[in-house]
């Protein structure tokens, strides 16, 4: 069962009050997709990842988040990107989703701004949106390979990082590059359970095979 209650929080960028909506519980019922996609109740929780202040537009994981790059912040929310985005004339929550992945492009690290935009990714797939649910895995991919190349082998996270881009190539229909990136990757993985993902990922890409496919999918 999926419970919230609100806290009240002062935003960072305008200093105006918010009701934010705050996530007690939940539950995670099923197995992930493999680019870590939750199952439906968990995802169904996403619009409390993020903090939206009703003012101005600003959207953080922490709306009175402490350290953030004021003048940066302030570049951002006046770039001709943000008045695309801002106001949300559709309500969508990718949109919210989008507007928190540039923030973080520029506040944050390239990994951060690779889940921001898979968030995005999702949500987009839940209003079934295909077009921009491609849009922003690719945009995530970049992202993630910014921080694979700044990197490489040594972060902790690429064994995980590679396995999640790999899926995003194959379900954007970009086979040819997941295989080349699969096949890199797979040489480094010293996890059983990455590089059987990996050569999962190799399979369902050699037959252009662009589902959505589950993580216990590709451990049986
Ligand atoms: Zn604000």
């Amino acid at each position: 069962m999926t419970s919230y209650r609100f806290v009240e929080k002062l935003c960072a960028s305008c200093s105006h009050k918010n009701t934010v909506k705050f996530l007690s519980s939940t539950n995670a019922l099923g197995s992930y997709d493999l680019d870590l996609r939750p199952p439906p109740m968990e995802r169904f929780t996403m619009e409390c990842w993020i903090e939206n202040c009703i003012h101005c537009g600003f959207v953080w994981h922490d709306l009175e988040a402490l350290d953030l790059d004021l003048p940066a912040l302030t570049d951002v929310m006046s770039s001709p990107k943000w008045s695309e985005l801002y106001p949300n004339r559709s309500g969508k929550l990718s949109i919210d989703m989008e507007r928190f992945a540039l923030l973080r492009s520029v506040l944050s690290t390239p990994l951060d701004e690779a889940l921001a935009y898979q968030y995005a990714a999702w949500a987009a797939d839940d209003e079934f949106d295909e077009v921009a649910s491609m849009a922003y895995r690719l945009k995530a991919v970049a992202a993630f390979q910014k921080t694979l190349a700044s990197n490489g082998t040594d972060h902790p996270q690429s064994p995980k990082i590679s396995a999640i881009t790999s899926d995003l190539l194959r379900v954007s229909g970009n086979f040819n590059q997941c295989l080349e990136f699969a096949g890199y990757w797979i040489k480094f993985s010293n996890d059983q359970k990455i590089s059987k993902i990996l050569s999962y990922q190799i399979r369902k890409a050699e037959n252009s095979d662009s589902k959505i496919y589950k993580v216990a999918d590709a451990l049986d």
